[in-house]
């Protein structure tokens, strides 16, 4: 009798592989021969799990345990009586090139606090300043997916969404994107018109294609307020500041400081000599050094509390981006931290998330899905990638902008992915799985290059999302096959058969419908049954070799069988011509 083993109704793969004492190389494999790509990382399903075992031959049952109950997080809408004003949280999005990186570093220096404390030093992912007597916290979004990619993980994140715009360039297919996401989260939206000290730089174009794009700013009735701006002169800084502080009091923004803290990881990283290093924005309640916090199946005592430019402090309110040292594992992007009593808590409830349903658990099949996912697999191509980035963040906006390029034709299929540099395993497993593998936003060692070009292995590093992406869409395109246009050209009703050969059927007829034309296709069908395709030879009018045949004339043509001659009077061709076109995605 088959072995059982209890396991949480969702399992990653890599934990699922080890309860089973297989290699890992081994299960991803499995999952791959049943058409199923999945990370490491990845959840399946017990259904899912049983299903690829049973393949394995290996007698045993996997039974699910049952999940308990976890604490629910909800969002931040506070209607709580204890709740006082809270900071916005602004998110600075826009086409790449119009100074999104600039304006946050040019807010940033404005702020005296940064200041003091050494400036600008690198990049950041969050960060909080304070203008006149009050504070505001800015977001940076590695390209507008990652911003998608939070709303997805159901955060409302984002109070208010800043759109830069460079003034000599205008509107790009970007920026009305940035601003149909930001519309989709509700956030309030500010344009700032950005390189203002530009020559060329024309406000009123701005304006103007704006309301092109049914955006209507603010003093043409709209509700798009316009703010022109320098990153460069820091020109107008001051006053786009006010008028996001403007925009966002409308909203009256409120969260209870003295509830539990909670919030969600935006960044985790990996940092000699510190562990995992998570960014974290408090929601709500106010997060102090040395909390226990929960997020998703790890958790933390708060070793370290820090801004995140590494300043250390004591406790942190509502919106404040926090640095969170002292993770047991690296929390992932978008899961939500909660403070816990003590540490036995919050390690039973850590240990609870990693054997429950987890609020990842989307990525869990059910049998039905797999059943689908193996019959669609006949047709679709699939092109298989690896993924590596820098942070947390970046990885998860790559895959998720990768998922939105599939169609039912041709799909990416995420054979691995990580945080971190590309190692050997991710080389071999590339190798095994035939896969590219993209690197964002760090280097490649020489060892790695050599390995990758003893194993065939195509490494491909970008800095950019968009070109990234860009990339990998050319890749999916010429896996699409060329669109086929056929269009038919008329019927021939055979009357005489002259020859037969295995190259060649020459015959003749009459046109019953529409015209013939050469050169042509024809499809051959006897009773309605189509019995072959074939290629048209030649069409003769009498002697003369001709290109069209009107209905009700007479014609020979040959025509080179597709097998076996096989043709008797009375036969149909139904001519048509064939047009085909390269595919783009
Ligand atoms: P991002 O891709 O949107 O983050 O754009 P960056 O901040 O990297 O800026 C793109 C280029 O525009 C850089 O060469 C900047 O120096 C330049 N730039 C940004 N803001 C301004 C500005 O206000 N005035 C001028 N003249 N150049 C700017």
């Amino acid at each position: 009798m088959a072995r059982q083993i209890t396991i949480p109704e969702h399992i990653t793969v890599g934990t699922l592989a080890e309860k089973l004492d297989l290699p890992v190389v081994k299960l991803v494999g499995e999952l791959m021969k049943n058409g199923i790509m999945m990370t490491v990382n990845e959840k399946i399903d017990v259904d899912t799990a049983n299903i690829i075992i049973s393949e394995l031959d290996l007698e045993v049952e996997l039974v699910a345990e049952e999940a308990k109950d976890e604490p629910k997080i909800t969002k931040v809408i506070s209607t709580d009586k204890d709740a006082t004003a809270r900071p916005p949280v602004v998110a600075v999005m826009g086409h790449v090139d119009h100074g999104k990186t600039s304006l946050l570093d040019a807010i940033r220096t404005s702020d005296t606090a940064a200041k003091e404390a050494g400036g600008i030093t690198q990049h950041i992912s969050a960060y909080q300043i304070t203008h006149g007597d009050r504070k505001l916290t800015f977001l940076d979004t590695p390209g507008h997916e990652a911003f998608s990619a939070l709303r997805e993980h159901g955060a409302l994140l984002t109070d208010v969404a800043v759109i830069v715009i460079a003034a000599d360039d205008g509107i790009k297919p970007q920026t009305v994107e940035a601003i149909r996401f930001a519309r989709k989260a509700n956030a309030k939206i500010v344009v700032a018109v950005n390189k203002m000290d530009k020559e060329g730089a024309n406000i009123d174009r701005i304006k103007q294609q704006l309301s092109e794009h049914d955006l209507l700013i603010e003093e043409w009735g709209g509700d798009i307020v316009v703010v022109p701006v320098s990153a460069k002169t820091k020109a107008g800084i001051p006053e786009l500041l006010d008028m996001i502080l403007l925009v966002s009091d409308v909203e009256e923004l409120k969260a209870n400081a003295k509830a539990p803290a909670r919030g969600l990881i935006i960044e985790s990283h990996m940092e000699t000599g510190r562990g995992a290093v998570a960014v974290a924005l408090v929601q709500e309640g106010t997060l102090e050094a040395n909390d226990f916090i929960v997020v998703g199946s790890t958790y933390a005592k708060v070793r370290n509390l820090e801004t995140t430019d590494a300043r250390a402090i004591k406790t942190a309110g509502p919106s404040t981006p926090v640095q969170i040292i002292g993770f047991k594992a690296m929390p992932e992007f978008g899961d939500e931290f909660y403070v816990v009593k003590n540490e036995k808590e919050a390690r039973s409830l850590a240990a609870t998330a990693a054997h429950g349903k987890s609020s990842s658990s989307q990525s869990g099949m059910t049998s039905s899905e797999l059943l689908r996912i193996i019959s669609r697999k006949t047709s679709v191509t699939e092109f298989n990638v690896l993924i590596k980035a820098d942070v947390q963040g970046s990885l998860t906006s790559v895959a998720d902008s990768l998922k939105s390029l599939d169609t039912d034709e041709v799909a990416t299929r995420i054979v691995g992915s990580g945080v971190g540099n590309i190692t050997e395993n991710d080389i071999l497993m590339a190798q095994t799985t035939d896969a590219i593998i993209y690197g964002f936003h760090m280097s490649l060692s020489s060892d790695m290059k050599q390995l990758a070009h003893r194993h065939n292995v195509d490494i491909r590093m970008f800095n950019i999302i968009y070109e990234l992406i860009d990339d990998v869409r050319a890749e999916l395109g010429s896996r699409l096959g060329p669109e086929v246009i056929d269009t038919p050209a008329g019927r021939l009703v055979i009357k005489g058969i002259f020859r037969t050969t295995k190259d060649e059927v020459i015959c003749g007829g009459e046109v019953t419908k529409g015209k013939l034309v050469f050169p042509a296709l024809a499809n051959h069908l006897r009773n309605d049954e189509l019995l072959e395709t074939v290629e048209i030879v030649s069409l003769k009018r009498g002697p003369q070799d001709t290109k069209e045949v009107e209905k009700g004339e007479m014609c020979g043509m040959s025509y080179k069988p597709s097998d076996k001659p096989d043709i008797e009077e009375g036969d149909h061709f139904e001519f048509f011509t064939r047009e085909v076109k390269e595919r783009t995605l």
